[in-house]
């Protein structure tokens, strides 16, 4: 199986070999299961593959930003990548520190432009000039001068889904690569800012590593036209993206064969390599468990409907996106087709559709697959449905690194 992590031992569905029946009934459903020894896993297989260049790792925190996530990584001696000044805040309140957070996203507000050079973080990834003069006014004013890169949007098709590809010209990210050098010039001598680095990330669930090794070779080509013009650049941010399988059918190449190319054409360069993976570390190390509540026909339709929505898990409504559904014990029931849809008031709350899946009963509890990444991290209130609980599973022991919230939470904050 390629759920990593998780699979069946005598027809019950294991997390680390431990099964999940009893976490289960123990902590109730909907809650996230999260495998922390194949996060780590998928790290170091990342910091193995790269050892021999000058690199580092900044987790792409917007994939899984729950504290017990972030702490593990932090163990592990990783970095991070930001898009928010929550998402700096969540990396310091993990234990992390703001020297190894790269600043990322294409509408940094004044605000949080400021906390993060407050907080000393490693570097800012800018994406346009108007951003970049608003980072020289504020680190002026606190008398500081940042490294910076420009996030160069390279015109590369990543061959993705059209809401994670980000590396098109007609995408709203990083500078074009036309106007690059010119761009840089004029920031080259701002006595505000240190130009270094060069960052691009052209997308998301990347199966293939030849877009990756074109943009790989239109940056490095930036940067050798930067040195011809004394703008030396010694930091190179690749960004994130590898693929993760969704369907047990779909093979992804590992993360040491997708790099292997990428090391090198590097080895040799004078450059200091960030990569950015977000999905790649966390996706195949979580599960959603849900409960089946009903079983229902309308004509020839099967529908099962469990207790986790799109509210808990968005990415089948959004991006019509693939999770295997597996149930936590195996009945050797006849398989049926079924739409496996939530308790939501809307049509496009399911979590998949005309699923081939052994019959289910009541009270059961499914697994779906791979839902460790973008899965928590975009889960809402919607309904007023209190999010559900995290869970982290090590060796063979389990904790709650996030409990279930309640209806008192649903209203913090609010006045009448
Ligand atoms: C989303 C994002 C990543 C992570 O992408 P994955 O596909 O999860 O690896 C990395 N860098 C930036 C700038 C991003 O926006």
């Amino acid at each position: 199986m390629s759920i990593q992590s998780f699979g069946y031992r005598d027809n019950v569905f294991c997390c680390n070999r431990t099964p999940l029946t009893d976490l289960a009934e123990k902590v109730g459903t909907p809650c996230y299961v999260y495998s922390g020894d194949a996060i780590v896993d998928n790290y170091r297989a990342y910091s193995r593959t790269l050892e021999n260049l000058d690199h580092e790792i900044h987790y792409s925190v917007k994939a899984n930003s729950t504290l017990g996530v972030l702490s593990l990584l932090t163990r592990e001696g990783a970095g991070f990548d930001v898009v928010s000044g929550g998402e700096l805040f969540r990396v310091i309140s993990s234990g992390g520190d703001p020297k190894k957070v790269v600043f990322s996203g294409v509408g940094k507000t004044p605000s949080e432009i400021e906390y993060a050079l407050k907080c000393g973080v490693k570097m800012f990834n800018c994406e346009s000039e108007p951003e970049a003069h608003a980072l020289a006014l504020t680190a002026q004013k606190l008398n500081k001068r940042p490294d910076i890169g420009f996030r160069v949007n390279p015109d590369i098709n990543a061959e993705t889904h059209p809401y994670i590809a980000t590396g098109m010209h007609e995408h709203k990210f990083g500078i074009p690569i036309r106007e690059a050098e010119q761009i840089y010039k004029r920031f080259a001598s701002n006595d505000h800012l240190n130009l270094v680095g060069v960052s691009c990330h052209i997308g998301s669930q990347i199966f293939d590593s030849g877009p990756f090794l074109e943009t790989l070779d239109t940056i490095t080509t930036l940067v050798e036209r930067l040195k011809k013009i004394d703008i030396p650049i010694s930091c190179l941010d690749l960004g994130g993206g590898l693929a993760v399988a969704y369907r047990d059918s779909e093979t992804t190449p590992s993360i040491e064969k997708f790099l292997g190319q990428l090391t090198e054409k590097l080895r040799g360069e004078n450059l200091h390599l960030i990569l950015e993976p977000g999905r790649s570390i966390v996706g195949p190390a979580g599960v959603l468990l849900t409960r089946v509540l009903y079983r229902k026909r309308s004509d020839a339709k099967e529908f099962i409907i469990v207790d986790a929505a799109m509210n808990d898990l968005i990415r089948p409504s959004l991006y019509d996106s693939y999770h295997e559904i597996v149930p936590l014990i195996r009945s050797g029931r006849p398989k049926i087709i079924a739409d496996i849809v939530g308790p939501i008031c809307e049509t496009g709350d399911f979590l998949a559709r005309r699923r081939e899946i052994e019959d289910s009963k009541p009270g059961e509890v499914l697994a779906v697959c791979t839902a460790g990444a973008y899965g928590f991290a975009l889960a809402s209130n919607y309904n007023a449905r209190p999010r559900p609980p995290e869970v982290l599973v090590q060796n063979s022991n389990f904790k709650i690194i996030r409990e279930r919230e309640s209806y008192a939470d649903l209203i913090r904050g609010e006045s009448l």
